[in-house]
């Protein structure tokens, strides 16, 4: 048998196999039988590709998520868009006619469709076969080509391997196996290897036989390296206790494009967290990496994120995309794609992954020369932070105590920002760990089952870019009445975050006529009740609860007994996040309703 004729009807029995198999070691030897048995001596990647499809960079991408594929399919079955089964697939999330079992799956509500249409009999496509239909689906662009092809599929197979080629092209095959384990079944050395070069047919090519070891490769300039990753720890102290011992760099958790930028001489690549090269980011951004960059030959990592110069602040998350088009498209624009620096890779000829965090900090600052909102380096107390205006926090601090990692911590959330990462200045970078050298502290938002709607009674001037304007609010719930509309509210707790400016801009503009300075005498409004905390004292309060607004408002899971607040109880990290125009001002939740949504997610 050649590799032309290795049937993927196989690979469907041996991946169904793996389905029924209860434990990873099962699945592992099945894995081991099939490389063995059907692919022994053979060009392993063929079939590896198709087993980790989401590490296979060797095509393009697809173009195909749900829902494209939903109507590609719809297409190329050539139903009605009427029709019972092209509403199925359009509304996959909803599942099929086994709506419980197969809601959520799509390739499980496109095999129930498929099975009306298709016969039983596999039509004996090989796995060449299907490597090259694959390769001509991620080449053409057009939807009616796409729905050709995937016809063609149609034809040469029956609902099973269909199923299965879709979670191909969805690149998540769900076999209950890990990626780790299938590497390691394949090659002791495989992830190793895989983690330093991202290059999966290399990989195949390479170790071949699982009792040849292969000498450790360290990283190299021009090839996608696995970045490291963060563990999630739940709170400050935990990641204080993990940390223990060890000198600690706090910095702020940037939420952009994790980008790892390869510069060897001219030539720049920009691969993301996926090894995919983003090019689009070198009309942005290869100029000034050429002439800020120091080192000829280096690998940076970094976050990339676009820096607002009217606004001197970083955009909301998602824009990325549209400034590096504009970019490409020479556009004015008041946005510039930014990259932030955190760490150093290579420099020069060699690796420097080996060496300490600290150290790495110190060659970073050798090598790249900032360039104010274009090009910053992550490193304490220099760099990044002069970009921050006056009086708002900085961007990484050496933690010396709990109560510094608290502190900055609190400040990012204030800020908007995701979160922090803490990480051991004394660790070495390492390709794919996750396994606590750097470790992320988010607030945990919930959506505590229920709407926490709270309405807005009264407002706190911004600082920094927010000055003069509100930028925050005192929300309050509902003190029940027992007629008619609620007559006083109750103060619940401030929040600021969670609205993109424009958001926040709406929501001011609206509520702004009926904001009553809290001037000298500070008479707190009769329908309000607040505690004589000072920072109970808005700055603005709203002159009449029924011209107000309700937030939607998620939280860390831990609500704390309040102090401060006039209700019994408030929210860590609050967060809004929505504004309901929608929904009338007396349709605020009520105190006794809040306490007891508390008492049960608290388990009382
Ligand atoms: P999340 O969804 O929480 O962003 P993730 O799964 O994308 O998590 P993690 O490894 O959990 O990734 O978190 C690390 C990610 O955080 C990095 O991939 C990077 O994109 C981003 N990041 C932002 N700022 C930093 C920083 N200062 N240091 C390291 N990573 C940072």
């Amino acid at each position: 048998m050649t590799d032309e004729t290795v049937r993927f009807g196989l690979l469907c029995s041996m991946f169904e196999a793996m389905l029924r198999d209860r434990t990873s070691a099962k699945k592992r030897k099945r894995l081991r039988t099939f490389l063995d048995v059907a692919y022994t001596g053979r060009e392993y990647f063929s079939a590896v590709r198709l087993i980790l499809p989401g590490l296979d960079r060797e095509r393009g991408t697809y173009g195909l998520k749900e829902s494209a594929l939903a109507n590609a399919l719809v297409d190329a079955l050539g139903i009605s868009k009427d029709s019972d089964d092209a509403r199925k697939l359009v509304n996959w999330r909803k599942g099929g006619a086994r709506a419980g079992a197969n809601a959520g799956n799509f390739s499980l509500v496109a095999a129930e469709v498929l099975q009306r249409r298709q016969g039983m009999a596999s039509g004996g496509m090989t796995i060449k076969e299907l490597n090259d239909a694959l390769d001509r689906l991620a080449s053409c662009e057009n939807r009616g080509d796409k729905a050709a092809i995937l016809s063609d599929l149609i034809k040469k197979t029956n609902p099973v391997e269909m199923k299965w080629i879709l979670m191909i092209i969805l690149k998540e095959l769900k076999l209950g196996i890990s990626e780790k384990s299938i590497f390691h079944e394949f090659h002791p050395d495989a992830e190793d290897l895989f983690n330093v070069t991202c290059d999966l047919k290399l990989v195949c090519d390479k170790l071949k036989d699982p009792s040849q070891r292969h000498k450790r490769q360290d990283i190299d300039v021009g090839k996608a390296v696995r970045p490291q990753l963060a563990m999630r720890v739940s709170n400050a102290s935990t990641a204080w206790k993990k940390l223990h011992g060890k000198n600690v760099v706090v910095e702020c958790k940037f939420d952009g494009d994790r980008i790892q930028i390869h510069k060897n001489g001219g030539e720049i690549h920009f691969f993301s967290r996926n090894f995919l090269d983003h090019t689009e980011y070198s009309h942005g951004m290869s100029g000034v990496i050429l002439q800020n960059v120091l080192a000829d030959r280096c690998i940076l990592d970094g976050e990339m994120l676009v820096w607002d110069t009217a606004a001197q602040r970083f955009a909301e998350f998602g824009s990325n995309q549209e400034i590096a088009k504009a970019a490409r498209e020479g556009l004015e624009s008041d946005r510039q794609l930014c990259y932030i620096v955190f760490d150093i890779l290579y420099a020069g000829d060699t690796s420097v992954i080996h060496q300490s965090l600290t150290e790495r900090q110190a060659l970073l600052q050798k090598v790249v020369k900032p360039l104010k909102g274009r090009l910053e380096i992550l490193v304490p107390n220099g760099g990044l932070n002069d970009i921050r205006s006056a009086g708002e926090p900085c961007w990484s601090i050496i933690a010396h105590t709990l109560d510094d990692v608290e502190k900055f911590f609190k400040q990012t959330v204030e800020n908007r920002d995701e979160g922090v990462v803490l990480k051991d200045l004394g660790s070495k970078w390492e390709p794919g760990d996750r396994s606590g050298k750097w470790l992320k502290l988010k607030p945990d938002y919930i959506h505590a089952g229920a709407d926490l709607d709270a309405l807005i009674i009264g407002g706190y001037f911004g600082s920094g870019r927010h000055g003069g304007e509100v930028a925050q609010f005192l929300v309050g719930l509902a003190e029940q009445s027992d007629s008619g509309y609620p007559k006083r509210f109750v103060s619940f707790c401030r929040v600021g975050t969670g609205l993109s400016d424009e958001e926040l801009d709406a929501l001011v503009s609206k509520l702004k006529p009926y904001f009553r300075k809290n001037e000298y005498p500070k008479k707190v409004p009769h329908f309000y009740e607040v505690t004589n905390n000072s920072k109970e004292r808005p700055d603005v309060w709203i002159d009449s609860p029924d011209k107000s607004v309700i937030l939607s408002i998620t939280s860390d899971i831990r609500t704390i007994k309040s102090e401060v607040f006039s209700a019994p109880y408030s929210l860590r990290f609050p967060r809004i996040q929505r504004v309901r125009y929608d929904k009338p001002w007396h349709e605020c939740l009520d105190v006794q309703s809040f306490v007891d949504l508390v008492n049960t997610s608290n388990g009382n």
